[in-house]
């Protein structure tokens, strides 16, 4: 069987998807990347440890962009963005000076994300996304702390107060950003109008998804 090339860059919908890299702070027991073999849609998101510098992922949104323009920039791989927060930063950045043309400096770009980072990086990494990153969907799966962890298998150190750590990420982005999104997979036992209520409490906007969604796999 062929093995195609690793995808850095994938369309998906209307938007350009960056798969930034293939480490996570969690192993959620409904991702997908196990049981598809690192393929989505077509694509070999597995990056075989070759993680992509920022002027790699400008360079290849600037040649996308050139072949058909994109509605938004999503960074969302097999692989939970904010662990390579730098390069997100730096690649975002890029955009928004304008040393990304073709691609407008006032691209929507939307963030999918476990929430982990403020936990990972031991700060608040909020801060750092205002005026670079527009929107944020946050994987929060649960209102209930032991489910969330059944449910998002993190991983140590980050297991004992990641449920907090994301919460704290969700209200302190809905207070930051233009648009905070907290989703949960349906299909899993989740209380949804426990979770609805939480996600509003945070001061985001609740976003219930299928298990294998064809419109976001964070
Ligand atoms: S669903 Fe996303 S965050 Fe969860 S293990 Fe898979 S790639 Fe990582």
């Amino acid at each position: 069987m062929e093995i195609k090339k690793p995808s850095i860059v994938y369309r998906h919908g209307s938007g350009l998807y960056v798969n930034l890299t293939n480490r996570c702070p969690t192993a959620c027991a409904f991702c997908v990347k196990k049981p598809w073999a690192m393929n989505y849609h077509g694509n070999n998101l597995n990056l075989a440890g070759k993680e992509p510098s920022a002027a790699e992922v400008i360079s290849l949104a600037a040649a996308a962009w050139a072949a058909e323009p994109f509605s938004e920039l999503v960074f969302c791989g097999y692989g939970e963005p904010t662990m390579r927060l730098d390069v997100l930063l730096a690649a975002a950045r890029l955009i928004r000076e304008g040393k990304a043309a073709p691609v407008p400096a006032g691209l929507r770009i939307r963030l999918n994300t476990n929430g982990l980072a403020n936990a990972v990086w031991g700060r608040s990494v909020v801060p750092e996304l205002k005026g670079l990153v527009d929107a944020v969907h946050v994987s929060l799966n649960s209102a209930d702390p032991e489910q969330w962890a059944a449910l998002m298998r993190p991983m140590e150190p980050w297991a004992a107060d990641g449920f907090e750590k994301v919460k704290e990420f969700i209200g302190e982005a809905a207070r930051t950003l233009p648009e905070t999104f907290a989703t949960v997979v349906e299909g899993n036992g989740v209380d949804l109008e426990k979770f609805k209520a939480l996600a509003a409490a945070l001061g985001a906007r609740p976003r219930v998804r299928g298990r294998l969604d064809d419109e976001e796999k964070q």
